[in-house]
């Protein structure tokens, strides 16, 4: 069997690790790029959201690459992640591909069911394997984590622009390549400090803007064009809760330490949202009324026609606890010198509120 995936972000470092462990053999396509983006374009329904698309054409990628099975991500909430499995297998028989497609049913099935289709994808290997396996999936999954937290705060204020993404692309290179648990925390031990022996700017005191939407366009740094990094060039520091780390713990898990972030955040929302809409857009709204007081400016990453966030970004600016925010759509029109142009007018609104309030006191 060979199996195919999607890309998400760095998530196939850890997808690979496993399969690696269980001796099973995956496809991964190569990482977003624009053949991608307009291979998912050509044969998606026109008004589909940015992740079917990318992820159509990752999954149409792996096929060319001989990939016979094809994994996706399913769910069984009110927004159209729950058609995406039968709706990409329809367009990949129609192209001629004979590939077999399983979907991840995670929110549904916790991590019984994860761990169930990988049982299955694996050619009989034992439980402890799969188990083992994950368990070194979920190490690495931690270790880019932990890395990404350095690098959004010292993009901010680096000397030389580019340095932090540097090093985290080779830490994420290292990790990759890493076969044991003592490596890894080699390696993350010793990106870190080389991220804390940047030069930087010691008098700076970057903006802190929140990123807050829809999963798959937070994660995925080529459908929103990289915002981050972007962000980092302008001196801004960057705070965001979700990381597939943190996910991982609060949605295969059974609410392990028995502390609910996704139910904090819900209880925040609730005067101007009582009900989940879809997607990530009860936790949007959430995350502007729990972090105002802690950020500048908050950024709202949301795929064109994506209902949930549609339903947000209309709610976010009537909420009484008050912070600019930026919404920014995210499709295949979607282009860099427009995308500046709104940040750079962002920052410098926040530079001047930031400036009225220090001088107020
Ligand atoms: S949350 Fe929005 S973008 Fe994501 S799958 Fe649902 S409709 Fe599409």
């Amino acid at each position: 069997m060979r199996v195919g995936i999607p890309h998400m972000g760095n998530v196939y470092v850890a997808i690979k690790a496993m399969s690696n462990r269980f001796g099973g053999e995956l496809i991964v396509p190569p990482v977003n790029n624009q053949r991608a983006l307009s291979l998912g374009v050509r044969y998606s329904p026109e008004g589909l959201c940015i992740p079917f698309k990318l992820t159509l054409g990752n999954l149409i990628e792996a096929a060319e690459m001989g990939a016979d099975v094809l994994l996706t991500i399913g769910g069984f909430g009110i927004c159209r992640l729950g058609y995406y499995t039968k709706i990409q297998e329809q367009i990949l028989h129609d192209l001629g591909y004979n590939v077999r497609m399983i979907q991840l049913n995670v929110s549904e099935k916790k991590l019984p069911g994860f761990l169930q289709v990988f049982k299955q994808l694996s050619n009989g290997a034992s439980w402890p394997t799969i188990i083992s396996a994950f368990r070194f999936g979920l190490t690495k999954l931690n270790a880019m984590d932990r890395i990404e937290r350095v690098v959004q705060k010292v993009r901010a204020v680096e000397q030389i622009k580019g340095t932090a993404n540097g090093l985290f692309a080779r830490a994420i290179k290292a990790i990759d390549n890493a076969d044991d648990y003592d490596s890894l925390k080699k390696i993350q031990i010793d990106y870190i400090e080389q991220l804390t022996q940047v030069p930087k700017d010691n008098q700076a005191q970057p903006l802190l803007v929140g990123i807050t939407g829809e999963f798959y366009v937070v994660l995925e740094p080529f459908s929103n064009l990289d915002v981050e990094s972007e962000l980092g060039k302008l001196g801004v520091e960057v705070r965001r809760r979700t990381f597939i780390s943190e996910w991982t713990k609060f949605s295969l898990f059974l609410n392990p330490l028995g502390i609910d972030e996704t139910a904090r955040i819900h209880k925040a929302a609730f005067p101007y949202l009582k009900r989940d809409v879809g997607g990530d857009g009860w936790e949007s709204v959430g995350e502007k009324v729990l972090h105002a007081k802690e950020y500048d400016g908050l950024i709202h990453l949301a795929p064109f026609t994506c209902m949930p966030e549609i339903v947000a970004q209309n709610i976010m600016p009537s909420t009484k606890e008050s912070i600019p925010v930026l919404t920014i759509l995210c499709d295949e029109q979607l282009a860099k010198p427009g995308m500046l142009t709104r940040l750079e007018a962002f920052v410098d609104l926040l530079e001047r509120k930031r400036r009225a309030s220090n001088n107020k006191r």
